[in-house]
């Protein structure tokens, strides 16, 4: 058997531990004679591993008391309606920090459901630079504030929490969730689609502060409204029981690791050695974005000919280094160094891209 490293962007890299475990598990998952997928979400097993994922979801992140953890389906880009829809009462504005791809979406999406202020955008840089919070034109009565804390496609990250004051400040961490430690408290409502840094596609991690889910009233079906998934245990409907059992296992392997301090600092050692590669190629490659800005969870590069692009491309999947193509909004290449990718795998790919650099001169 031959795993590659890989650098997808999304779905990503799941840590082979988890993998193997889940393999082991799969025909005889906890004694049960059957598989995880093959039991009801309502029997003492299948709800033990829920209460265990969010246990250890809640240890990891500090999750203060006063926030629920919802396991919920739909993708980020469902939750980018369903938001104004639970967040947002009627004639309520809420402020959108624009910064990338993403967030222009979650903006876009929003406003069907809520009056949307883009209170700040990098768009004119081609959101290669951030935003700084000094330069965000807030509401005081915003229903919220919404960012992207990294930018999956252009990687660029916040690399700290923007104060906003007392409105709720709402965030999609789809991207860098579970990379470092994080202060919850300073949020009011944190979100995060699974198969970046979590898991399989198909499931939502949501954490929110209790007292946003009871803000607004307007008519909705009971399956949109947070309120009602927090009351029900995220178990109004049939969950995605798989996710939500490769979403324990990878929580739990992050506490064997250490958990996000340890994390934190191998994320970091893996994003600096990537970016001193490219730096020091003496222009052979090249990262567009503001060095301040960086993301340490993707890394777009270019070469300095496009022309050698396919050649990068075809060479470095030969070297057991998997989906380094770019986004076609930049061209070039990505590569996205999510919890699941080790140190190991860096090095690697810096290797590679040294030596292709001789070879192609
Ligand atoms: C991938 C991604 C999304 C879209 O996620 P879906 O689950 O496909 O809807 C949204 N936001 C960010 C930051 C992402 O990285």
């Amino acid at each position: 058997m031959s795993r590659v490293w890989n650098f997808s962007a999304g779905p990503a890299a799941i840590p082979s531990v988890v993998l193997e475990r889940a393999q082991r598990e799969l025909l005889d998952w906890n004694g049960s004679g059957a598989s995880v997928m093959e039991l009801s979400h309502r029997g003492k097993l299948f709800i033990g591993l829920a209460q265990q994922a969010e246990a250890d979801l809640r240890e990891l992140l500090g999750v203060p008391d006063d926030y629920a953890v919802l396991f919920l389906q739909g993708g980020a880009t469902q939750h980018f309606a369903q938001i104004p829809m639970n967040l947002a009462g009627d004639g309520d504005s809420a402020d959108y920090i624009v910064n990338g791809h993403w967030g222009e979406k979650a903006a876009s999406e929003a406003a069907p459901y809520v009056r949307v202020n883009i209170a700040a955008s990098s768009k004119s840089d081609q959101y290669l630079r951030l935003p700084p919070r000094e330069s965000w034109q807030l509401d005081p009565r915003a229903a919220y504030v919404h960012y992207t804390p990294n930018e999956t496609i252009h990687g660029v990250e916040y690399h700290e929490i923007p104060d906003v004051g007392d409105v709720p400040l709402v965030a999609d961490f789809s991207s860098n969730i579970l990379s470092e430690p994080l202060n919850v408290s300073r949020f009011g409502l944190i979100y995060a689609g699974a198969q970046k840094n979590i898991g399989p596609s198909g499931l939502v991690v949501m954490i929110v502060r209790r007292d946003l889910l009871q803000r607004v009233s307007r008519p909705m079906a009971k399956i949109f409204r947070y309120a009602e998934q927090a009351a029900n245990d995220s178990m109004l409907n049939t969950p995605n029981t798989w996710g939500w059992y490769l979403a324990g296992l990878t929580f739990q392997w992050l506490k064997d690791q250490g958990g996000l301090a340890a994390m934190a600092e191998r994320n970091r050692a893996k994003a600096e050695l990537l970016y001193q590669a490219i730096d020091g190629s003496g222009g052979y490659y090249r990262n567009p974005v503001q060095v301040s800005a960086r993301s340490r969870m993707n890394v777009p590069f270019t070469l300095h000919d496009s022309a050698l692009d396919a050649a990068f491309l075809k060479e470095s999947e030969a070297a057991g280094l998997l989906a380094l193509k770019g986004h076609k909004a930049l061209g070039g290449m990505r590569a996205s160094l999510y919890n699941a990718v080790p140190l190991e795998a860096v090095q690697a790919l810096v290797s590679f891209m040294k030596d292709f650099a001789v070879r192609h001169g």
